[in-house]
């Protein structure tokens, strides 16, 4: 079976910075994978090398097959796979709902080319749906008419995925979705990445918490210093060596 993503053999440096060296994972349909390492050990720059907000410097990403890796990253939203950033920073003067409706033109970029047009208001209303009943099922509901950079971090986490999932995403990937997020905020969102999951979508999770890792991922993959070193389930992570070694390797001894 075709894997949903392939990354093989991906590398990149920053100037002398060698971060990723020579990656490679498979994603299967369906999974929820956790993406774990220390920090600094290169998640975030994965994240953006697949979704095209870094160039690789070597490698091959694809998605259902067809090569992504030097497609800009819009045409990668277009292409099915959805992101969330793990520092969300929201416009001052757009309201929730406003900033989840962008997600929509900025995915589909119709209402620019057709404005005025029977099409267009077409277009309008069905984000509109859309938007709502995303903003309903991250419980944001209360809050859409709020300026956006007025929520908690962790509802400005929860209107990041509405926003990727406007673009219908197949892969979706999140980067550390419930750091600094409440605990009661962090049953929903587990709640909804269930959900989403159960509808069909493959989730890759950059995650710390090992509560939400074991409740939630089928598997895990661990990085260690720009390589990944392990790849089990949640319960064998303890045990795997290689992965003790990357934790405590990151401990700078006093
Ligand atoms: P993680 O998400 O695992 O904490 P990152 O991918 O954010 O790790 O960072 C890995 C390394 O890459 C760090 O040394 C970081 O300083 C470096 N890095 C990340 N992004 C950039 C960038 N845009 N320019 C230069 N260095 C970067
Ligand atoms: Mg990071």
């Amino acid at each position: 079976m075709t894997p949903l993503l392939r990354v093989n053999d991906v590398a990149k440096a920053f100037g002398g910075n060698q971060v990723l060296h020579g990656v490679e994972f498979d994603i299967a349909p369906g999974e929820i994978v956790g993406l774990l390492g220390p920090n600094g050990s290169g998640k975030s720059t994965l994240l953006n090398t697949i979704t095209g907000f870094e160039a690789i410097d070597r490698g091959q990403i694809a998605f259902e097959g067809r090569r992504i890796d030097q497609m800009p990253a819009h045409r990668i939203v277009a292409a099915g796979v959805g992101r969330t950033f793990q520092l969300p920073s929201m416009p001052r003067k757009m309201s929730v709902m406003e900033v989840a409706m962008a997600a929509s033109t900025a995915h589909h970029g119709v209402w620019g080319t057709l404005l005025g047009t029977a099409a267009s208001r077409q277009a309008e209303a069905a984000a509109h749906a859309k938007a709502t009943a995303l903003l309903e099922q991250l419980l944001l509901t209360h809050v859409r008419d709020l300026p956006a950079a007025a929520l908690s971090g962790g509802q400005k986490k929860l209107l990041g995925i509405v926003c990727a999932l406007m673009g219908d995403p197949r892969l979706l990937m999140l980067d550390e979705p419930t750091a600094g997020v409440h605990p009661n905020l962090r049953r929903d969102i587990v709640a909804a990445l269930q959900r989403l999951n159960a509808q069909g979508m493959t989730l890759v999770i950059v995650e710390h918490d090992m509560h939400f890792i074991r409740e939630v991922c089928t598997r895990c993959i661990v990085l260690d210093r720009g390589r990944i070193v392990a790849s089990c389930r949640p319960d064998e992570l303890a045990s795997n060596e290689h992965v003790v070694r990357a934790y405590l390797g990151s401990v700078e001894p006093k």
